[in-house]
């Protein structure tokens, strides 16, 4: 049996905050708001992953008042929840993502990013697709106030 899944988040960018996304610390004058290290990346792929599966999204697994959870590794999030799929019978089959961001360019990183969550969701690099595009100037993204991340995942079981 297949499951399919959507994931969308999106963070504020602050001064004084690290840029993580897909576990990557990304060189930049403004790194993303959150709870926990803020990694929109992770988060879309967790909640695209919990939407395959019906249970909720991240809030409602890791919530934000939960001091728990405070600055918490986004991939080891991923990782329970990777836990609970298992649990379920299901595994990835493979993930695709797009990363909105005005500056830095993502490219130089986007390997490493793929790396990193294909090694926390147990597939292979080449089942992990990670693009990165601007807001063309326009929106939040574009103003460069904003990160925003859309993932959709497949699950098989067995
Ligand atoms: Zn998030």
């Amino acid at each position: 049996m297949y499951r399919i899944g959507i994931g969308h988040d999106t963070h504020r960018l602050t001064e004084g905050r690290p840029l993580i996304l897909g576990g990557v610390l990304v060189e930049s004058e403004r790194g993303a708001d959150g709870h926990s290290d803020a990694d929109a990346l992770a988060h879309a792929v967790t909640d695209a992953i919990l939407g395959a599966l019906c249970e909720g999204d991240l809030g409602v697994h890791f919530p934000d008042h939960d001091t728990q959870w405070k600055n918490a590794d986004s991939l080891q999030l991923l990782a329970r929840v990777m836990w609970l799929a298992g649990e379920r019978g299901f595994r990835v089959v493979n993930v695709d993502a797009t990363v909105m961001l005005e500056r830095p360019k993502l490219r130089p990183h986007v390997l490493a990013m793929r790396e990193n969550l294909a090694d926390t969701l147990g597939i292979s690099v080449g089942c992990v697709s990670v693009k990165a595009k601007t807001g063309e100037g326009l929106d939040a993204v574009g103003r460069g106030e904003a990160v925003t991340v859309q993932a959709i995942v497949l699950l098989a079981s067995g």
